[in-house]
């Protein structure tokens, strides 16, 4: 990867983009489009179909009759495989393309993104395609006049709505799994960030997916996700996003077919630093790239920084440095350690959650200002805010942007505490030299994730998912795999 390619990738025109519905582009049944803004300039980069219910659910209506028909749940194992893979090799000759397709709809720096997108939506691919021909049903402890046999079938139509954040890697989460076990899948994209998407979609249909298997319908959450979340044809609904999305798509469910419902959603990750960690200063980059990386738009985000008492003034101002040395800037540059945010909208809600930050007695020791603003795009200063309360605000709610809070505890019991006083648990990191501790926090912080000594990069082999108001179910790993199932009892007597 160099900067000349990129640039060069940077200065196509990206066409207008249609749902893919049975295999064909398709243009909202109104004829709707929206405008993509590009959060590296607030220009309009590209118009998209803006989808409405109807597109909805003819998609749903194309993924049914493709499940009905077998034309892919009933192929062979190995020939889905082939198929997968092919799609994993399609992403990889693609991926610089797609990853700079992605950074001009969502932001992320491209460093970043070409590792956590393209090459992680890749190795998901494979992962699941590896796995499905190597699960075995059981057989059960029964009398001996019975055979009981526990087999495993695919669910039928799974509905997909995914974020901005990373669209490549947290779709290939849910496609990878879903399409292993022979569902058909409709997708349901964020409309700030679709374009990587909804070709990654495209490049599974050259693969050799059979068309309807994999529709995608790109529009307003409130429009086509409801219709999604509404539809008494889609069987398991698999959503990341924020919590109040959450709530409405199991509503959608109680009101329509009783759906099965799967939420990754938010966090406010504890990352928990005691005197005897075995180097500060590394802990210190860390935790910065921790809730910086990505302008703080990832799930696992470290965003509350909690520091044992005697160390912490001298670790925050490592903290410091270490943020102040994060360049931000242009995503598509390789220079830059820290994107655009987002959108407008999410910029002046991070700003907002600062301001509210102060005027609940935290100190803004960097950052806590838009900048780069005359470039048109939305970009913030990596801001630490200290002395936050473990009530206050920022403590309390995910800001999803690079702001960090840091609270000092005293003790390891006051801070999982504090770890614990939230009302999410997704994440979270304890940095100790001390084994008994390490596996302490392990044990005591309620969260799905802990690390220890490092923040982030759990890789494929180990599930992602969250306790409490953090969601229910895990993407990554052969445990995924469960949501794209049902269980099947054959009771026979010999
Ligand atoms: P969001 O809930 O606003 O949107 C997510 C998706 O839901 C989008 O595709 C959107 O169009 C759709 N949507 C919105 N309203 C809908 C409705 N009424 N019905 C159906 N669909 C609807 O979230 P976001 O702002 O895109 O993403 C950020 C959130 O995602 C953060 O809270 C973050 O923590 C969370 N997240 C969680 C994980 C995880 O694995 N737990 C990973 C990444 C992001």
């Amino acid at each position: 990867m160099d900067q000349s390619s990129i640039d060069a990738l940077r200065a196509q025109v990206v066409p207008q983009r249609l749902h893919v519905i049975d295999g064909q582009q398709v243009p909202a049944s109104d004829g709707g489009l929206m405008d993509i803004l590009s959060p590296i300039d607030g220009q309009v980069l590209t118009r998209m179909a803006k989808g409405t219910a109807a597109d909805m659910n003819a998609a749903i209506a194309s993924a049914r009759a493709a499940f009905e028909d077998g034309r892919w749940a009933g192929q062979p194992p190995a020939a889905r495989k082939k198929v997968l893979h092919k799609w994993a090799d399609l992403i990889e000759a693609n991926a610089l393309e797609l990853a700079v397709l992605g950074v001009r709809d969502n932001g992320t720096e491209i460093g970043m993104a070409i590792k956590a997108e393209p090459g992680s939506a890749a190795g998901t691919i494979r992962y699941y395609a590896e796995a499905l021909d190597k699960l075995y049903g059981e057989i059960a402890a029964t009398p001996s006049d019975v055979l009981g046999l526990i087999q495993k079938e695919p669910v039928g139509v799974v509905g997909a709505i995914i974020p901005w954040n990373f669209p490549l890697m947290i779709g290939a989460w849910k496609l990878g799994p879903a399409l292993a076990m022979g569902n058909s899948v409709v997708l349901k994209p964020s409309e700030t960030a679709s374009l990587s998407l909804m070709r990654m979609a495209e490049l599974a249909l050259d693969a050799g997916l059979p068309p309807g298997v994999l529709n995608a319908v790109t529009g307003e959450g409130a429009v086509v996700g409801e219709a999604m979340g509404l539809s008494m044809d889609v069987d398991v609904l698999v959503f990341t996003g924020s919590g109040g999305t959450g709530r409405r798509l199991l509503e959608y469910s109680a009101r329509s077919n009783l759906k099965r419902v799967y939420l990754e959603l938010g966090g406010k990750s504890p990352n928990i630093v005691f005197a005897d960690a075995p180097n500060l200063d590394e802990a210190a980059k860390v935790a910065a790239a921790g809730i910086f990386r990505n302008a703080g738009q990832v799930c696992v985000a470290g965003s509350r920084l909690l520091v044992e008492a005697p160390i912490h003034d001298d670790f925050v101002a490592k903290v410091v440095k270490a943020a102040e040395a994060m360049r931000v800037g242009d995503p598509l540059s390789l220079e830059t350690a820290i994107g655009a945010v987002n959108s407008e909208t999410q910029l002046k809600q991070n700003l907002g959650f600062v301001e509210t930050a102060r005027a609940e007695g935290g100190q803004v020791v960097t950052g806590g200002d838009r900048i780069l603003q005359e470039t048109g795009g939305y970009f913030m200063a990596p801001t630490v805010v200290t002395e936050v309360k473990p009530d206050a605000t920022l403590a309390q709610k995910e800001v999803f942007g690079p702001v960090l809070g840091v609270t000092a505890f005293e003790s390891d019991d006051d801070a999982v505490r504090i770890a614990n006083s939230t009302v999410y648990g997704l994440a979270g990191a304890v940095w100790t030299s001390n084994l008994s501790r390490a596996h302490r926090m392990v044990k005591n912080v309620r969260t799905g994730v802990m690390h220890v000594n490092t923040y982030g990069g759990a890789d494929g082999t180990v599930p992602l998912g969250g306790v409490g108001q953090s969601g229910n179910g895990h993407d990554k790993s052969l445990h995924a795999i469960e949501k794209y199932i049902n269980l099947k009892t054959a009771w026979i007597k010999l």
